[in-house]
């Protein structure tokens, strides 16, 4: 009695999904937790718009992508429900004032649409060539494999670059692409009906009073003892702190780290990329397209379109558009009025009908923009391949870093940000079990 007992205190600075499982899981196992986040919302790059009508509309992450991810785990724990997208069985590409199913493109290939970039970054890779750009890559594997590479199957491999990348074909290192082997996850995408968010907001009812909104990071003191976060809403003293902030942030330089951050991992904060990301969400009077399409790839600019409503029990016309490189760059750069207005026309062209008469109401998020993530979703450069592993280690015993791009395997995904918040909890865990026994 009377005697002093330390917890152990761990803050969390960042509440998307990665730093909201570190907490959970530290707090399930005894450690005292508080979450710092900047917005005024928990999830980050997890948001979803309700008001358009039953069902959600992802404006950041929008499918599980994969059966056998962990996000079912959470899914599970919290009672919520995943639709089978019914968009990916009936994808299309419209180009050129023409519109028809994807297949048409990528079944003289005999795999999946996406499969030939990999196919490409692989057979680079395995032929012992030095790291290059994608568009090297792909420019090159066709002719080995006898393939006519067409104007039409370009445009497409570039649409399939900004939405699966946020990034440009020429931007993508091959040998990163190859680190990233998303094995085991299965094919196919879901939808949570609750929406994306909800699986936040449910981690975060768990947390309760530790999550801290309105609280942006500043600086981040580190010694070997301990570590001392300097935010908007006052100063935090804690026994670690796991960084769960997005690339773009710490790109930027935003939060300060007292001292730096050692050189290696300065040099992987500089190298990788943040991408650049952005939705703009439209509802029209009446439909733009028959039911037969489920989703419709664009090269005007290189996108997706997708219908959030699509299985559910009364979808209003209301559709979204993912972008990203240097297309969602300059949509960004002309303002949200003239970009919902040109990606409409872009539509409207590619489906014969002037659609710009149509619009009720539209929306741009531009996550590249948004000053708590400055992004998309990271992938590695040429010749920056490796370097996502160096946020795995632990910087002086108290900084531990989780985050999509902290994922080796899974980057640039809900569930590899969940795997890498479990990942830092469990060297915290680590960490704290060998000071035990040592003592
Ligand atoms: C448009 C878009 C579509 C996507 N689609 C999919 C998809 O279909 N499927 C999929 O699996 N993934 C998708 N992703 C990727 C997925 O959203 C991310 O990989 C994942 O959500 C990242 O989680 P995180 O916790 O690492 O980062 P974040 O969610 O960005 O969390 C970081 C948190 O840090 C906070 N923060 C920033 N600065 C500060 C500060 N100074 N102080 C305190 N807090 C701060 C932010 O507000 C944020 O809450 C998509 C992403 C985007 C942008």
């Amino acid at each position: 009695m009377g005697e002093y007992e330390h917890r152990e205190r761990a803050l969390v600075i960042g509440g998307g999904i990665a730093g909201l499982v570190a907490a959970w899981r530290l707090q399930q196992a005894g450690v005292e937790v508080e979450v710092l986040e900047a917005r005024d919302r928990v999830g980050g790059r997890l948001w979803t718009a309700s008001e358009y009508g039953p069902f959600p509309v992802e404006l950041g992450a929008e499918f599980i992508h994969g059966d056998r991810v962990i996000t079912w785990r959470f899914l599970e724990r919290y009672g919520l429900r995943a639709l089978d997208d019914p968009s990916q069985d009936r994808r299309y590409v419209g180009m050129k004032g023409r519109v028809f199913p994807s297949e048409d493109l990528s079944r003289p290939l005999g795999e999946g649409i996406f499969a030939p970039l990999a196919r490409a970054s692989e057979a680079w890779f395995a032929a012992g060539k030095p790291d290059t750009d994608l568009a090297t890559a792909l420019r090159w594997w066709p002719q080995e494999e006898g393939i006519d590479l067409t104007p039409q199957l370009w445009e497409l491999w570039r649409t399939l670059a900004s939405i699966g990348w946020s990034a440009d074909l020429e931007e993508i290192g091959v040998y990163g692409d190859v680190e990233a082997t998303y094995e085991g996850d299965g094919w196919r995408n879901w939808r949570i009906v609750e929406g994306q968010q909800a699986l936040a907001e449910r981690l975060a009812a768990e947390l309760g009073t530790s999550v801290r909104l309105g609280c942006a990071v500043e600086r981040i003191d580190w010694s070997e003892d301990s570590v001392c976060v300097v935010t908007t809403e006052g100063a935090r003293r804690g026994d670690w702190a796991i960084v769960a902030l997005p690339l773009g942030v710490l790109q930027s330089g935003a939060v300060e780290f007292v001292p730096g951050l050692p050189a290696e991992l300065a040099e992987a904060i500089q190298r990788l990329s943040p991408g650049y990301s952005m939705k703009i969400v439209v509802e029209f009077t009446e439909d733009p397209w028959t039911p037969e399409i489920g989703c419709l790839f664009v090269t005007t600019p290189h996108g997706i379109w997708e219908r959030p409503g699509l299985g559910f029990a009364a979808p209003e016309p209301v559709f979204s558009l993912l972008v990203g490189g240097s297309d969602a760059r300059r949509l960004s750069a002309m303002g949200e009025e003239d970009a919902i207005r040109e990606v409409v026309q872009a539509l409207g062209a590619v489906l014969g009908q002037d659609l710009v008469g149509r619009i009720r109401q539209g929306r741009v998020v531009d996550w590249g923009r948004d000053p708590w993530c400055r992004g998309g979703y990271s992938f590695v450069p040429p010749g920056a391949s490796g370097l996502r592993a160096r946020f795995s280690e632990v910087v002086g015993g108290r900084l531990v870093f989780a985050g999509e791009h902290t994922s080796v395997e899974r980057p640039s995904t809900v569930h590899g940000a969940i795997e890498s918040g479990l990942r830092a909890a469990e060297q915290i865990l680590e960490f704290r079990a060998a000071v035990t026994l040592g003592s």
